[in-house]
């Protein structure tokens, strides 16, 4: 939802073009909230999900670490003020001179799936912390992750002995259950693969430390999502299920969860059509699409809430569609969107939800429109 923060700003500096608009003090609640329902973890903010200075800089304050994906992430949260002791480098793919450049910035805390990385890793970072990525099946995520991060549990046992036998020190193990996940369970599924491989190495003389159970953490869309309230609990129950009164060290890295609320994406309805006279579905077009920082919506996985000022009216399904020269730029179209028969030419309309993986997901100029504004406030 628009908070009146939001409303006020829009109301009175009237921004041209489409632009995302974050409310800072939503971020603050999100924290808060993360850091109230799971006390004893981490929170290692993931950068990706929306890097603007102002929130890196707001987290930092809070006393947040960060999640980086890359090295100019890891600069960026280095400029907002987070030292290289509150920050990993959790990309399990990294040229081994970016990792040698996030080792001469000071970081010592790197994400692997493979013995490969492990490799570059000794070589790059000789003596830092790693911690090994499994495999999740990603069900009940509505944005899995997929197969491309992460190995299978009995591989990250001989993926965390090689560390170890090049000299790095085996730190724990991470996973990420897939994002906008709205099945408590995942986490009791994934941490059972966690206990196996601190069981397996234990075995072999190697204790770790840690488990960094990643984000998922979802935004409230369309459907009611349960409190972080209620996801702390489940994973406090899950952890004590499988670690018994051995409880690991923790971390947890909401990316969707931090920032997803916190934004809202101004459009306006640029044309509203049919394809034929006895169509029943209409066409509707915003000035902003799938390359205007919409990305998400592929294979309309994510569905976001938009609101228009004629809510309340009697609604019809419509298409829902960007800007573009591309036939790809549709966001909605196997399960139309209601919106309200009123609706007209030059309405501004307000994409809810939007405060993740939107502005960088955001093409440069696509058919020359600029990528998208945010003004974070
Ligand atoms: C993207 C990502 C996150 C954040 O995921 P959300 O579902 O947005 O919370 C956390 N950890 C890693 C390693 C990621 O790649």
């Amino acid at each position: 939802m628009a908070t009146q923060r939001i409303l006020d700003f829009l109301a009175t500096r009237r921004p041209e073009g489409p632009c995302l608009v974050v409310d800072l003090d939503v971020v603050r609640e999100n924290y808060l909230a993360f850091e109230k329902a799971l006390p004893d973890s981490r929170i290692f903010y993931a950068v990706k999900a929306n890097p603007a200075p102002e929130i890196l800089r707001l987290l930092a304050s809070l006393g947040s670490c960060f999640d980086t994906a890359s090295v100019a992430e890891i600069e960026m949260s280095l400029e907002a003020g987070a030292t290289p002791d509150r920050i990993s480098y959790g990309n399990t793919i990294k040229k081994e001179r970016d990792i040698a450049r996030a080792f001469e910035l000071g970081i010592r805390l790197f994400a692997v799936d493979c013995v490969e990385e492990v490799e570059k890793i000794a070589r790059a970072a000789p003596g830092s912390k790693v911690f090994c990525r499994v495999l999740t099946d990603g069900a009940g995520a509505e944005w899995p992750l997929s197969r491309k991060f992460g190995c299978v549990p009995t591989m990250a046992v001989d993926v965390l002995r090689q560390a170890k036998a090049l000299g790095l020190a085996p730190y724990g193990v991470s996973f990420h259950v897939g994002s906008q996940q709205t099945d408590l369970s995942a986490w009791d599924r994934a941490l059972k693969d966690a206990r196996f491989v601190f069981q397996a190495l234990a075995e072999k003389g190697i204790s770790l430390r840690m488990v960094n159970m990643g984000g998922g953490f979802p935004t409230r869309y369309l459907r009611d999502v349960p409190t972080a309230q209620a996801y702390g609990q489940a994973i406090f129950e899950a952890l004590k299920r499988h670690f018994g009164n051995r409880l690991p060290e923790t971390i947890i890295e909401p990316g969707r969860g931090m920032v997803g609320n916190a934004g809202v994406i101004k459009s306006e309805v640029v044309l509203i059509s049919k394809k034929s006279e006895d169509d029943d579905v209409r066409w509707v077009y915003l000035d902003i699409g799938k390359f205007g920082g919409l990305a998400e919506t592929m294979d309309e996985a994510i569905r976001y809430p938009v609101a228009t000022p004629r809510d309340g009216d009697e609604t019809a399904p419509c298409v829902l569609a960007g800007p573009t020269c591309d036939s790809a730029d549709v966001l909605y179209e196997k399960t139309p969107y209601p919106l309200p028969v009123s609706l007209t030419i030059g309405d501004e309309v307000l994409i809810e939800g939007t405060g993740a993986y939107t502005t960088t997901y955001a093409s440069v100029a696509f058919n020359g429109f600029a990528p998208l504004k945010a003004y974070v406030i």
